[in-house]
């Protein structure tokens, strides 16, 4: 089934004579369970393409669609609750609350639902015990490394087991050490918590760890690569 469906997209910015094309014409689908890449360099329109899935911007001609739902035309307060519920996003300078401990943290997505204490303590257990943050919950963000707190925010955008995450550049603040487990976990994410993940960079390591990687350049995919199993070594 596809999760994501963008159809011809295209979104100007700008008006009269300083328009911008930032993406010209785009298509393509993602299945349920996927990891997927889109690559490309600076200004290439990843990020343009990634608000739109994220349904944080309207494209100006084409649709997107998640789950059969076209969330290029859903009303702001539909929207609120749809990205809530099937979306989560990991950034890349984590945005976690400072004055919040790792738990709270990664519970505040939950605060607006009504879920039993046993039910959150379970799901809260299984997100920290993929993630190898179960000892870091009592702590606050100053009081954990960088790329702890990567894997505290992605704990955060998994808690409510999302239809799609969504990450940009998410191992860009990060050393090369905490970057390679931070895609070691999505990887894991993706495969025992059967998400469906989508990570925009312009970082060839980090879209090596991508089963299909989309190129973008100019607004426009040029071409794409999609990889049976394992991350190859040379
Ligand atoms: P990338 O994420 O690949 O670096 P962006 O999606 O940020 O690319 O930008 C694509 C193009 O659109 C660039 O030329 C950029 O300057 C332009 N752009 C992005 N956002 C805006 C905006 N809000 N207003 C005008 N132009 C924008
Ligand atoms: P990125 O790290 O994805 O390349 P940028 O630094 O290009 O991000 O853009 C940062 C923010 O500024 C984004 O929200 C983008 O939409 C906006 N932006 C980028 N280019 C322009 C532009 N030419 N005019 C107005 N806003 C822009």
């Amino acid at each position: 089934m596809a999760v994501v469906s963008v159809q011809q997209v295209s979104k100007i910015y700008g008006h009269r004579l300083s328009l911008v094309n930032a993406l010209n014409n785009i298509s393509f689908e993602i299945k349920s369970g996927e990891f997927v890449g889109i690559m490309g360099p600076s200004g290439a329109g990843k990020t343009t393409l990634l608000n739109m899935i994220a349904t944080i911007d309207q494209p100006t001609h084409g649709r997107v669609l998640i789950k059969n739902q076209v969330v290029s035309r859903m009303r702001e307060a539909r929207l609120a609750n749809f990205r809530r519920h099937e979306l989560g996003f990991i950034f890349q300078d984590f945005n976690l609350l400072d004055s919040l401990t790792v738990r709270e943290n990664i519970l505040l997505p939950l605060a607006l639902d009504k879920f039993s204490v046993a039910m959150i303590e379970q799901r809260l257990a299984q997100v920290s015990r993929v993630l190898g943050i179960g000892n870091l919950l009592a702590r606050y963000p100053d009081e954990i490394s960088i790329g702890q707190r990567q894997r505290v925010a992605c704990g955060r955008a998994m808690i409510t087991k999302p239809t799609l995450l969504l990450a940009d550049e998410p191992t860009g603040s990060l050393d090369s050490k905490s970057a390679t487990e931070l895609l070691q976990y999505l990887t894991v994410i993706n495969r025992q918590e059967k998400a469906t993940i989508l990570l925009v960079t312009h970082d060839a390591f980090t879209a090596s760890y991508c089963r299909r990687i989309l190129f973008i350049r100019d607004g426009q995919l040029f071409s794409e690569i999609i990889r049976n199993g394992n991350r190859q070594q040379f």
